[in-house]
């Protein structure tokens, strides 16, 4: 029998190589600024087509590469960073495999032009499937310019893998959201399809997180700051209020280096407790400086898992530190804070703690009718209220369920062919399902889905009706969504109008929201659109739904009560009929089931 093994050929090697680094535009746009990073630039520019897929441009005004460098740099493991096993542990620099430049040349057409401060001409190379089809000498600015074009272009089942390109942008902004957080003395510009997306100049952190995330963080930010004998971390928390549905403001980093990590994530969100509602998720901007003898970051070299040595400590010492934080500032409430002191001031001794004596209102306003008794009911949203006092003071869903549109019951007993003498009592289980007797068994209704199946269908029909009735605020609010939110509202808007929203554009960024629905007047709007929006960007890829049913869903999404919430029986029974009247009151529009009936031949045999 022949030899069946052969060697493969270097451009096939490099592209299941490259599969490793490189698995869409934006791993080429982390690779290339990381690089330019790495070689000191001070100004970087990312230019990018089709979210990549057609051209990336990075700019850089960094150090260049001699013409033999810049040859050499397209080889696998070239780097100048590391040259001993040792360097792994003791890694300062973004890159060191050398990887990525070889990578990103075998699986597209790629050109560098680079100089050197000390050379007259610079080096003009093209590459196209890891080989080089040209080199020669050219004038250039100092730095280094890289263009990467038709990315995959000879990896089809790569390039049919890339998403929409609004995935593939979010994908982009992600990662350059991650350095731009890590560099705020650097200016960065980022341009896609000849939109300016962001221009950042030098600024201090707390300038570029508003820059990147909206001046309305501006006022939510709470310093962080803590030195230990294993771990410094210093950043920024954001108020309670703060809190998004997404993770999307949760920000680790290690010696300057993006993190995942979720075991210390739930070490923040343990520390916020009950200051945010169940299913959001507290902003944080937090910084560890560490020896690097006491981390390892070469578990892959996509990944941005880290590996502490100190795992538990570290979790114990960032939980202290974000509960001081949030402690200063009056924002736990004193009797839960003081409790923690007791529990955790051993923890760190360098971790000290003030328990606030004095409460200030901030937002105390002597013309506010509703007096100072009441004002953290008015400035903290959602289940706010329900930590302070469970089930007396009205959520907003209260108001989407005006109690002189519930339908007469008759026809929904009809309907529904539950016997009028058997309606009885509604119970709640676990503050989760509503349980009720039908004609045929228990009927167990998962309160959460059925809120949101009668909020869907209202909304569908104002958008439909375009009938929403407006009730104008006396303050109206400014919103500044981060640049991918802009987007997605933009498209919407005018259907938002037509349901009763009054937003308008006051610029390219900025959005004032002048009035709510009618029925809406007690929810906080900023909150409300800022979880829409974002929802719908979730959603927006759903190719069965019609723009109409996507608003109506998001809207039902963030307007819906949250998980958990305690209701009176007038509440159960008002839910119970108004989802009785909806057109499917079986199934949320996702296909969920929200209701399920225990037929009393299956109670029966249970308890035979
Ligand atoms: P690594 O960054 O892991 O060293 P790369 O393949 O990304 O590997 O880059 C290879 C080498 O090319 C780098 O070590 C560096 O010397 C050089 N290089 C890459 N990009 C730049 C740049 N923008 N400016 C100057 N030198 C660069
Ligand atoms: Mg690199």
């Amino acid at each position: 029998m022949s030899d069946i093994i052969k060697l493969l050929s270097d451009s096939v090697a490099n592209q299941i190589a490259a599969g490793e680094v490189i698995q869409r535009p934006a791993s080429v746009i982390k690779e290339l600024v990381e690089n330019s990073l790495d070689a000191g630039a001070t100004d970087i520019q990312v230019v990018v087509k089709d979210a990549g897929k057609t051209l990336i441009q990075i700019i850089d005004n960094g150090c260049g590469m001699s013409s033999i460098d810049a040859r050499m740099s397209f080889e696998r493991h070239a780097t100048s960073k590391i040259s001993r096993a040792e360097d792994l542990f003791a890694i300062r620099t973004m890159g060191f495999r050398g990887e990525a430049l070889a990578s990103i040349a075998a699986i597209a057409s790629v050109e560098m032009k680079t100089r050197r401060d000390e050379d007259k001409l610079g080096t003009h190379i093209c590459i196209a499937g890891s080989d080089i089809t040209s080199q020669e000498q050219e004038a250039c600015s100092v730095g280094t310019n890289f263009l990467v074009k038709n990315l995959f272009y000879n990896v089809p089942a790569r390039r049919k893998f890339l998403k929409s390109d609004r995935a593939e942008n979010k994908h982009i902004l992600t990662e350059l959201h991650r350095v731009v957080l890590t560099n705020p003395e650097i200016s960065f510009t980022f341009i896609s399809d000849n939109n300016q997306v962001f221009q950042l100049k030098p600024e201090n952190l707390r300038q570029r997180i508003i820059n990147i995330f909206g001046k309305a963080l501006n006022s939510s930010l709470i310093n962080v700051s803590t030195d230990t004998s294993i771990v410094k971390i210093n950043g920024f928390i954001a108020k309670p209020e703060r809190s998004k549905k997404s993770t999307s403001e949760q920000f680790f980093f290690v010696n300057n280096r993006y993190m995942y990590h979720p075991y210390f994530r739930k070490s923040i969100a343990m520390a916020y407790n009950k200051l945010i509602p169940e299913g959001e998720h507290p902003s944080f901007f937090i910084y560890f400086t560490i020896d690097p003898a006491h981390i390892d970051i070469n578990i892959h070299p996509t990944k941005t898992e880290i590996k502490f040595e100190d795992e538990q400590a570290i979790f114990q010492i960032v939980n202290a530190a974000v509960k001081e934080s949030l402690g200063k500032f009056n924002i736990v409430p004193s009797l839960e804070f003081e409790e923690n002191i007791t529990r955790d001031a051993h923890l760190t001794s360098k971790t000290s703690f003030k328990s606030p004596s004095i409460t200030i209102n901030p937002d105390y306003n002597p013309f506010d009718q509703k007096g100072t008794q009441n004002f953290k009911r008015d400035t903290m949203p959602g289940n706010w209220e329900s930590f302070y006092t469970p089930s007396q003071t009205k959520t907003p869903d209260d108001f989407f369920l005006p109690k002189e549109s519930i339908p007469e019951q008759k026809e929904l007993l009809d309907e529904t062919a539950f016997k009028k003498e058997e309606k009885g009592i509604f119970f709640q289980l676990k503050n989760k399902y509503i349980l009720t007797s039908g004609k045929s068994g228990l009927i167990v209704i998962n309160q959460k889905r059925a809120h949101e199946r009668i909020l869907f269908e209202k909304f569908l029909k104002l958008l439909e009706t375009r009938k929403g009735v407006t009730q104008k605020s006396l303050f109206p609010v400014i919103y500044e969504p981060a640049p991918s939110e802009r987007a997605v509202l933009l498209e919407v808007i005018s259907e938002l109008n037509n349901i009763g929203f009054e937003i308008v554009m006051l610029g390219k960024d900025k959005f004032e929201i002048k009035g709510v629905p009618g029925d809406l007047t007690d929810i906080d709007p900023h909150k409300t659109i800022d979880q829409m929006v974002y929802v719908l960007g979730e959603i927006s890829g759903s190719a069965e739904m019609v723009l109409h049913e996507k608003i109506a869903l998001s809207l039902a999404k963030t307007a819906a009560f949250k998980v958990g919430k305690i209701m009176c029986e007038q509440e159960m029974q008002d839910l119970f009929y108004r989802l009785m009247s909806c057109s499917n009151h079986n199934h949320t529009i996702e296909g969920k089931k929200i209701l399920e009936i225990i037929s009393v031949d299956e109670i029966e045999k249970k308890l035979n």
